[in-house]
């Protein structure tokens, strides 16, 4: 599932992604995301940390503009949050949790209603008769 790491790029990565930005911001607005991801020497092309780095310095307000426009501006420093890898790694962990309620979600016998209700913790619902579950049990 590396889709999810990839979600979840570490504070070292947080760091040297923000220390690139901050000595070389002229470089990144004229050559783009491929030098930033040349610069984080990391071959696999599907590997979006970079991406996700960049969303969410924008989400924390750390940047301004974008290097699609040729614009990108730091306007912040590196927050905490994104320096804190115990704190990383628990969204990492939780990310995966949601991804395992999703697979049991589509492997679950269960009526569909009741898997959900349970999942959002409200337990006690009955088989609606209508979700793909329910109509297998009906039908046969
Ligand atoms: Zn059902």
């Amino acid at each position: 599932m590396e889709f999810i790491k990839w979600s979840n790029p570490n504070a070292e990565y947080y760091s040297r992604v923000y220390d690139i930005l901050k000595s070389n911001l002229n470089s990144v607005n004229s050559m783009g995301v491929d030098y930033l991801r040349e610069q984080m020497s990391f071959k696999d092309k599907n590997d979006f940390r970079i991406e996700t780095v960049l969303s969410m310095l924008d989400r924390y307000g750390v940047i301004e503009g974008s290097i699609e426009n040729k614009d990108l501006i730091l306007v912040d420093e590196l927050p905490d949050e994104l320096q804190d890898d115990a704190r990383l790694k628990e969204k990492l962990l939780n990310d995966n949790k949601k991804l395992l309620a999703v697979v049991n979600y589509f492997k679950s016998t269960t009526c569909r209603r009741i898997y959900i209700s349970d999942y959002f913790g409200f337990p006690g619902e009955k088989p609606c008769g209508n979700c793909d579950v329910c109509c297998q049990y009906i039908i046969t």
